[in-house]
């Protein structure tokens, strides 16, 4: 898989997003996306690219909160530090806020091969999404995939999409341009 797919939906001149370009460490990024529905994008970097689903109802730290987690096309590197406006009449169209941004840990030997098997096993170190979570691939699907915190220290009842601000610019949803 390349960004094949993520040019061809674009047209990158326009939409002010990245094209693609360097990479760095093991990072993972949430990107809330006020797009025809709103939803957050979960991005985590795999080799040259960012893996990406978008997850309707937001991560939760909460272990019996189960969050579909739809996966979509591959990200360059450089769009985890996106945020702004993707203007109207382009892809995914709506403003994108940088809702939380950290290193994530492979718990498994090879994130590829967790990929593949549509089990993969991370410690996120956000500012707002922190400890063990597992992406698990539902059966017989394509693309949908489930979110689940594990219990941890870091599992909680409290509901972390009420912390709304970019950990960017401290911008809320409203206040992106
Ligand atoms: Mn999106």
């Amino acid at each position: 898989m390349g960004l094949g797919e993520y040019r061809k939906k674009r047209d990158l001149k326009k939409s002010s997003e990245p094209g693609g370009g360097e990479s760095s460490k093991n990072i993972f990024v949430v990107q809330k996306h006020d797009a025809t529905n709103l939803h957050y994008d979960f991005r985590l970097k795999m080799g040259d690219v960012l893996k990406s689903w978008a997850i309707p109802k937001g991560p939760s730290l909460n272990p019996s909160e189960k969050r579909l987690a739809i996966e979509t096309e591959d990200h360059p590197i450089d769009y985890a530090e996106f945020e702004g406006k993707i203007s109207e009449g382009n892809y995914g169209a709506g403003s994108v806020l940088l809702w939380d941004k950290g290193e994530y840990e492979n718990l498994k030997d090879s994130m590829f091969q967790s990929y593949e098997d549509g089990k993969i096993e991370i410690e996120l170190h956000g500012k707002k999404l922190k400890g063990r979570f597992g992406l698990i691939k539902l059966k017989n699907s394509k693309k949908n995939w489930l979110l689940i915190k594990a219990k941890d220290e870091f599992s909680s009842k409290k509901n972390v999409l009420k912390n709304e601000k970019s950990v960017k610019t401290g911008k809320e949803i409203e206040e992106i341009d």
